[in-house]
């Protein structure tokens, strides 16, 4: 892997950061309180490519590498990061499709995904079901040759904007599956309110209940040669890279609001940026920030063209940047004073964004077993 972009890498991420410059950064704080939308945000990608960029040409994508949806989500995060949650569910839908999807429910779903059109989301999480997907107790019952979902999801990011849902359920017989269900919400398939939560405000997420919710025909997602298990695992290790380039962005940006403050605050007469504990916070954070950001680039790298490395790199990632992004942003806090913690910041809201990360497409705690497993232990 090249440590470093190439030429036109670097030209296709100016472009990223110039949507994000003009169309996230101005609406930032009012996406956070729901007084800008963020279906119309996404849909605006979707028309410029931005939510299909890993979308073969055939279904109307970008053909870019997955390393490219990192870049992409980073840039936008650097602004807001609760964008990483809606990109990460929304690429999971995307991958999955690409790697299990037949060629029918391909070519159903993948162009709209791709124009952003339809925003995917994924319900694995249950109240009794967290890291453990296995105890999954949602189920698909046939009768009369006809099939129904009952069961209830929780914590699932952009059901209330979605147009597709994959829903993780058993057969009667207690074997997993993933199934393609269509949004939005009929009677048998109710979207609650939106749970409050600590950060990623700008990110809605809610309960979807599903009351012998008839499924079309070709709705299961084939596991092909391989297991249902492996496909979540595969469903999370996508989401997590993409979680990843959220939390390099969001600890890119703090750093930049506290280098800015260090520059321009005075006290005892002199720039608080000559203060050698000031420039060591800033040099951690740099530091931390760029370690992550590499970690996360071989991990997205590694998706595309060093399969059998890229679960124990996606974990890696994961770990790596959410602790970085969540120690470091409360760093470039303390570098502000008061100004860090005042809801004007936008470090107020990256801080608390943070704490998320840790817990989102698999804890930290999850991750470390990933990466015990694969020492063999
Ligand atoms: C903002 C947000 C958005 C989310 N979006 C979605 C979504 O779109 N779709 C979806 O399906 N889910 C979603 N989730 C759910 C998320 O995937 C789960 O919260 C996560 O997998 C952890 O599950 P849990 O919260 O039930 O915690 P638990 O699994 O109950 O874990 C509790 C604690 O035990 C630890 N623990 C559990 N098992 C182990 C183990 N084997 N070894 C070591 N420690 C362990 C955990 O690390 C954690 O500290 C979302 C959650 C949040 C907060």
């Amino acid at each position: 892997m090249n440590t470093t972009l190439s030429t036109s890498q670097e030209a296709q991420m100016e472009q990223y950061r110039i949507f994000a410059r003009e169309q996230v950064a101005p609406i930032a704080q009012l996406l956070e309180t729901r007084q800008s939308s963020l279906k119309e945000l996404l849909f605006a990608a979707g028309q410029k490519g931005y939510m299909g960029l890993s979308v073969p040409k055939e279904y109307g994508g970008s053909n870019l590498p997955f390393l490219d949806v990192v870049l992409f989500t980073e840039q936008l995060a650097y602004f807001e990061p609760g964008l990483g949650l809606s990109l990460a569910s929304h690429t999971a839908v995307i991958e999955l499709l690409k790697k299990y999807g037949s060629d029918n429910q391909k070519s159903r779903y993948l162009p709209l995904l791709a124009r952003g059109e339809c925003i995917g989301a994924v319900a694995f999480n249950e109240a009794k079901a967290g890291t453990d997907f296995e105890a999954t107790e949602t189920i698909v019952s046939v009768k009369d040759g006809k099939s129904t979902i009952s069961g209830s999801k929780t914590w699932v990011v952009n059901a209330d904007i979605c147009g597709l849902i994959i829903v993780l359920a058993k057969s009667a017989e207690g074997a997993l599956a993933m199934y393609l269900v269509d949004a939005p919400a009929a009677k048998t398939m109710i979207i609650s309110a939106d749970k409050p939560k600590l950060g990623m405000r700008s990110q809605s997420t809610n309960d979807v209940q599903f009351t012998e919710h008839v499924l079309p025909g070709e709705s299961a997602l084939s596991a092909g040669s391989s297991t249902v298990h492996e496909q979540v695992l595969f469903a999370l290790d996508i989401a997590k890279v993409v979680m990843s380039g959220a939390a390099v962005g969001l600890s890119e940006g703090a750093l930049e609001c506290a280098a800015e403050y260090a520059r321009t605050r005075e006290q005892f007469g002199q720039s608080i940026g000559n203060l050698q504990a000031i420039q060591w916070k800033l040099a951690d954070i740099s530091l931390d920030s760029r370690a992550s950001r590499l970690l996360t680039y071989r991990a997205a790298w590694s998706k595309d063209n060093d399969t059998a490395a890229f679960r124990k790199n996606a974990a890696m990632a994961k770990a790596m940047s959410a602790r970085t992004a969540r120690l470091q942003s409360a760093e470039a806090l303390q570098v502000m004073g008061a100004e860090g913690i005042s809801a004007d910041s936008p470090l107020e809201r990256f801080y608390r964004d943070s704490k998320v990360m840790e817990i989102v497409e698999g804890t930290s705690e999850y991750q470390k077993v990933l990466l015990t497993k694969e020492l063999g232990i």
